[in-house]
């Protein structure tokens, strides 16, 4: 990657002292950059010389930034414009306007941290979806020396999609690690959407020390199955009643809005999801998603029965095949080695085989394999990953197999 070289920007600021200091910092990178201070002459000038990215201020005397944006994306010949806000005003109801607007990106000035800002840049430039694993086992969080590569958390799984869409997937107490993570790297109001796939103790168990949902200004939504009558909002709750947690969902400061899915589809900022019930005890739903090129899988806890065994169902083996067909990345229960899974049928669980047999049938490019049995040490876990790759190598597989650890990221 090349990071900014060549990248063309515009900058549009009433305030020459901004101007001067961007470009200064995109210069380094040896991006090519031009701007005005006034927002008037703006539009022409980024129609005739068709920058790669515009950076503008929201409050300037003679064109608003929101107005000129709205102008910008009316241009066919703009259509891969990447449009980011850099602004005075923190306020959310300002932020998530210039979203509506169409901005792929809002910064805060002043910039107090220009590595972050050229990072976060190159993102929105790239356009391209970041992954990272906060806890890749199952069942329960373990410690010990025989664990540190691959980290002991349980199942939490992050992906920040451009246009300021972070995603997140169960809230195991690898979301611990994701909650120290925000708190750290974001300036301004945190919001995102957290996927629970079920509500077994390991997916939601640390839910209630995402310290994000503690801070006004702050926006939520959390979805998941429904138990029948049993809402997603009474799910999450009855473990913080005051007995089991100390602290009340009603004391979470952020606006927290709960949805309870079934098997459906719908669509969020050009990002189309749909759901799949799992065989697994109670309801647990599998996701599946599509932003522009790229499909992304999120599959546990699911058990897949071998052909051998009274429950083997090969419809639900083809339903799940289409669901997580052409994949890009299949994030999957894969807890058991096929010599363990012997005395752990009906656990609800998966045996590496017939993770691989899924994963290869359905053409899936990269396989990740997660929820890991909490007895397994990192050593268990490098010789479940070889079997894996050579069950792939017998079947001249094209599907990639990784086993990521805790904290590790991938630009998808
Ligand atoms: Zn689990
Ligand atoms: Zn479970």
């Amino acid at each position: 990657m090349d990071g900014l070289k060549n990248i063309k920007f515009f900058l549009v600021d009433d305030d020459p002292g901004v101007v001067e200091i961007i470009s200064g910092y995109l210069k380094q990178e040896n991006a090519v950059v031009d701007g005005t201070t006034l927002s008037i002459e703006a539009f022409e000038k980024i129609v005739a010389q068709k920058p790669d990215c515009v950076i503008l201020d929201i409050m300037m005397p003679e064109l608003d930034g929101l107005e000129l944006c709205k102008q910008l994306r009316r241009e066919p010949i703009l259509k891969d414009l990447k449009i980011v806000f850099l602004s005075g005003k923190s306020y959310e109801f300002d932020r998530s306007r210039a979203f509506s607007f169409g901005a792929d990106g809002y910064f805060l000035k002043p910039i107090t941290d220009s590595a972050k800002f050229i990072d976060d840049l190159q993102h929105i430039i790239d356009d391209t979806p970041e992954l990272r694993f906060w806890g890749v086992r199952g069942t329960l969080p373990v410690s010990g020396e025989d664990v540190l590569k691959y980290g002991g958390n349980t199942n939490c799984v992050s992906i920040n999609f451009p246009r300021n869409n972070l995603f997140i997937f169960d809230a195991g107490t690898g979301i611990k690690l994701l909650s120290n993570h925000l708190m750290k790297t974001y300036q301004s109001s945190i919001s995102a959407k957290i996927f629970i796939s079920h509500p077994h103790w390991d997916h939601i168990n640390a839910l209630p020390f995402f310290t994000p949902l503690y801070i006004p200004g702050n926006e939520f939504e959390i979805c998941g199955p429904s138990h029948g009558d049993i809402t997603m909002r009474e799910l999450i709750s009855s473990q913080m009643d005051g007995v089991y947690f100390p602290i009340r969902i009603k004391e979470f400061a952020a606006r927290v809005y709960f949805r309870n899915l079934k098997e459906q589809e719908f669509e969020i900022d050009q990002i189309k999801i749909k759901t799949m019930l799992l065989s697994h005890p109670g309801y647990c739903l599998g996701y599946r998603l599509e932003y522009k090129d790229k499909i992304i899988c999120y599959v546990t806890d699911n058990e897949l029965f071998p052909e051998t065994s009274p429950y083997y169902n090969l419809d639900y083996f083809e339903k799940l095949s289409q669901f997580v067909n052409s994949a890009d990345y299949l994030i999957t229960d894969s807890t058991y080695t096929d010599e363990e899974y012997k005395s752990k049928i009906n656990w609800g669980h998966s045996p590496v085989s017939q993770v691989i047999k899924l994963a290869d049938h359905a053409k899936v490019k990269k396989l990740f394999l997660y929820h890991h049995d909490p007895d397994q040490t990192d050593q268990d876990i490098d010789d479940k990953h070889t079997i894996a790759r050579d069950l792939l190598k017998e079947l001249d597989s094209r599907t990639i197999c990784i086993a990521p650890k805790e904290r590790q990221h991938f630009v998808l």
